[in-house]
């Protein structure tokens, strides 16, 4: 028999892998769904560090582009990618992405500001290339939006202290209530590290610019969330409007 041999190209992938393509950080979904049919979480969590460092976390809080993506979804209904991935994360023994042996000291230091995701995420890729990491935290938690732009019953502390531990134990310093706001902060930062990786995300709320925003009493999202993950609020007027 004469076989055609043809390379799959990356339209081919996107046809028919579109969750992996979907995915921002091109999780390999179906084989980490293959590890849990044959029953191996710690497998199937391993697959998902591939991908990215906080599968426990985007198990909770991720919008799930893949289910969107899914082939599944034509016939009836998407699989649940998402609560898959949580599951890979509770339900395995080892639940830390490999540590390394030995990390060869490579000599730079490196300054992050912000320990949200993309500080954290920065600071790990670094210190495993064998530099000296410090974050610089402006607030009294690590962990950025996750700490503090989800609820505890979305995702619990203990997820993402289990997630900034697995960094700090590799040799990260994380430095709390060390805001970097003034441009003599920041020249300071310049002269002490070879580099500076600027990872302050989004805390700011979107304006509206509708009449009354700023009126006595109106807060927005972002602010709401972060005020009371902080607990600087601590309890809200009977009726509020939404
Ligand atoms: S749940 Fe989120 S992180 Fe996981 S595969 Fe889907 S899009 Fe990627």
């Amino acid at each position: 028999m004469n076989y055609k041999l043809t390379k799959a190209d990356d339209h081919w992938f996107r046809e028919n892998i579109n969750c992996q393509y979907a995915c921002p950080v091109n999780t390999p979904a179906m084989n980490y769904i293959e590890r849990i049919t044959a029953g191996d979480f710690d497998a199937s969590l391993r697959l998902n560090f591939m991908a990215n460092l906080f599968p426990h976390i985007l198990g909770r809080v991720c919008t799930h582009p893949c289910e969107t993506a899914c082939r599944r979804g034509v016939i009836d209904k998407p699989l649940a990618i998402c609560s898959l991935k949580r599951s890979a994360g509770d339900f395995a023994l080892k639940k830390s992405p490999p540590k390394p042996v030995h990390i060869e000291k490579a000599g730079y230091r490196v300054a992050i500001i912000g320990s949200g995701p993309s500080g954290l995420a920065a600071a790990h890729n670094l210190v495993m290339k064998g530099h000296t990491v410090v974050i610089y935290e402006a607030l009294p938690v690590a962990g950025g939006m996750l700490s503090v732009g989800i609820p505890p019953y979305r995702l619990p502390r203990a997820q993402i202290e289990a997630a900034i531990n697995g960094i700090t134990e590799l040799g990260a310093e994380i430095r709390l209530n060390s805001p970097i706001d003034t441009p003599d902060a920041f020249d300071t930062l310049l002269k002490e590290y070879r580099a500076v990786y600027i990872a302050t995300g989004a805390h700011k709320s979107q304006i509206l610019e509708i009449p009354g925003e700023d009126l006595r009493g109106v807060m927005h999202g972002v602010t709401f969330m972060k005020e009371t993950n902080l607990e600087m609020l601590k309890t809200v007027p009977e009726k509020v409007a939404v």
